[in-house]
């Protein structure tokens, strides 16, 4: 049974949506962000001041674990031998790397324009 109110949420959730990804866009350009690539291919990029921890999938099935707090990433957990990219020290500030040479993973933070940057070029 369809009513005359079941075309307003919709419309509503579309209007949500926008205004969710307009301001999303805005501060996630001037926030620092955390870039993860594999060997060479940029993986993802997330936010420095949005808390998060996910699992970086690298070369020869290695698979990382990082976490983003209180803005600053950190890898926790390597699936890597050597665990070197454990040991690191957590990242802040831009140009600050974080690298798993047998996992080939590398993350690195970057200001929000220079991301932008890059792709742009690539
Ligand atoms: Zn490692």
């Amino acid at each position: 049974m369809m009513k005359k109110t079941d075309w307003i949420i919709p419309g509503a959730a579309v209007a949500a949506a926008l205004v969710w990804f307009v301001a999303h866009n805005v501060t996630a350009k001037e926030g620092k962000k955390v870039i993860v690539s594999v060997g060479g291919i940029e993986a993802g990029t997330f936010d420095l001041d949005k808390d998060d921890e996910f699992e970086i999938e690298g070369d020869n099935g290695i698979i990382d674990k990082l976490v983003i707090k209180d803005g600053k990433a950190n890898m926790v957990e390597a699936g890597c031998p050597d665990k070197v990219c454990v040991n690191m020290p957590e990242i802040s500030e831009v140009g600050d790397t974080i690298v798993c040479l047998p996992g080939k993973i590398v993350v690195e933070i970057t200001d929000g324009k220079e991301s932008e940057y890059d792709s742009v070029a690539n």
